[in-house]
């Protein structure tokens, strides 16, 4: 039998050694969850919110405990792993409160005896694939609307997050979904790949641009409901009216929060050349004054590197910077010893010819590049083969909304960053990928929206 070695990233040291799953449970697990489904989508939608809230009171009255395991296995800083938990209820309760309306049937046309109605089927057995530095939030955003609108769903955490994962099944299934309505399933891309050679109804996955357009080809054979939400190169402008010690103290936190390891981190900034320095200097305090360290500790501000092969890509991108001209004001190395440690590390005389301004970086560096103003900015932003989130930094709001206006993002920022909501649609333009989650397009879009058209006899 093959197993899953999870590592702490802090320390190297191995935590615990998981049984996994291969291609012939992948398949028996498959062929359970399709012969459980009808069952829990006859459920009424009362009963199936009523194990949902038994989840809820779950993660509450569990959350120290599973914090630490967040953190140990992934290297989240404490505090932010109970942030990511306590941020979990309200999404929790948005998806509980927003269900009925959602996915009610609707009446749109009743005339001359002929009735027109739309009725949200579930898809059926859904394949969620996920990623590690936000696994309740990205979990959970696949997981309870497809399970509250009817769904059986075949969970595959990250091989860098799994116990999570396995946690967030066990909460399921103690507040009474069926064990073959929500399957956690353990290892790692080959366990993923077994998962997509399923008969499954939906493919809904949360990772790198490299492994979507692996599963896009692999799914592009079939006739199967396909979502990818995907990597980004954040950018957010800060333009002369704007305070420079504000901004720059919320910037840092967005661009360093959770190490950096944020889909939504602020990754580019660019800089009015008016207050350029003001705000350089800020920020670069900001950063020194975040402490790395035992993500264990309270007071921890930057925690370890998940995946130990993204240092070679930090290393390798503050190298190419530093090439071509590049300034490191504070941080630029990894550290060496035990566990998977990057400086918080902040560049400037940047441009785009460098990977650091172009590529996803997934880390606590930054670029931060002089602009003249909102022309070139706007120009430099949609300068991307990404678009998840971008941001302006402004007093002005019809300013901001004019620049928004002309960036190519799924969600824009005035006056903030790396936020999400669970009322507003979460998605991705060009690599950042096709479809959404969350809002009450994020429950429909595991339905399947049948059309009736009924005349009566007379
Ligand atoms: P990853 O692509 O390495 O892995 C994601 C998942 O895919 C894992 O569960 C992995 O086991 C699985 N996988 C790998 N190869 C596979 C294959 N051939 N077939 C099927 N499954 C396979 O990504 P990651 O390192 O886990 O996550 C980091 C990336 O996720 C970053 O690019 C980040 O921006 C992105 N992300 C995006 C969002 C968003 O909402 N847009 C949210 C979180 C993370």
């Amino acid at each position: 039998m093959s197993t899953l070695a999870i590592h702490n990233p802090a320390t190297g040291e191995l935590i615990v050694s998981l049984a996994a799953d291969d291609a012939e449970s992948v398949a028996a697990k498959t062929a359970a969850a399709r012969q459980a489904q009808p069952a829990w989508a006859a459920r009424s939608l009362a009963a199936r919110q009523a194990c949902i809230e038994g989840f809820r009171a779950g993660v509450v009255r569990d959350l120290e405990q599973l914090a630490a395991t967040m953190t140990r296995e992934t290297g989240k800083p404490i505090r932010m792993s109970r942030n990511e938990l306590h941020g979990l209820l309200p999404r929790i309760d948005f998806f509980l409160a927003e269900t009925q309306e959602a996915i009610g049937d609707q009446t749109v046309f009743d005339e001359g005896g002929i009735r027109e109605q739309i009725q949200h089927e579930p898809l059926g057995v859904v394949a969620n694939i996920s990623a590690w530095n936000y696994p309740w939030f990205v979990g959970c955003n696949v997981i309870l609307p497809a399970l509250l609108t009817g769904n059986a769903v075949l969970y595959k955490p990250s091989e860098y997050a799994t116990m999570t994962g396995l946690e967030i099944a066990r909460l399921l299934h103690e507040a009474g979904v069926p064990r073959d309505v929500m399957t956690c399933l353990v290892g790692g891309g080959p366990v993923g790949a077994a998962l997509l050679a399923q008969k499954v109804d939906g493919v809904f996955f949360t990772g790198s641009h490299a492994t979507g357009q692996r599963i896009a080809q692999t799914m592009g054979k079939r006739f199967v409901k396909l979502q990818l939400e995907l990597g980004g190169k954040d950018p957010t402008y800060v333009a002369e009216d704007a305070d420079p010690q504000a901004a720059a103290e919320s910037l840092a936190d967005g661009a360093m929060y959770n190490t950096g390891q944020s889909c939504c981190s602020v990754e580019r900034l660019y800089v009015h050349e008016k207050i350029h320095d003001a705000f350089v200097e800020a920020f670069v305090r900001t950063v020194k004054g975040f402490r790395l360290g035992d993500p264990l500790r309270e007071d921890t501000y930057i925690g370890a590197i998940t995946r130990a092969p993204q240092l070679d890509v930090l290393e390798q991108q503050v190298e190419d910077a530093i090439a071509k001209g590049a300034t490191v004001l504070t941080g630029g190395e990894r550290r060496v010893g035990d566990g998977n440690w990057f400086e918080a590390t902040v560049l400037v005389n940047v441009d785009h010819t460098m990977e650091i301004m172009r590529e996803e970086s997934f880390g606590p560096v930054i670029g931060i590049q002089k602009v003249r103003g909102d022309e070139e900015a706007v120009a430099l932003m949609n300068d991307t083969r990404y678009g998840l989130t971008a941001g302006v930094y402004t007093r002005d709001e019809q300013r901001a909304r004019r620049i928004l206006g002309e960036v190519r993002a799924g969600s824009v920022y005035w006056n903030c960053c790396d936020r999400v909501s669970p009322r507003l649609p979460w998605s991705g333009v060009g690599d950042s990928g096709v479809g959404l989650t969350l809002s009450t397009y994020g429950i429909q879009a595991f339905t399947r929206p049948k059309a009736w058209h009924l005349r009566s006899p007379g």
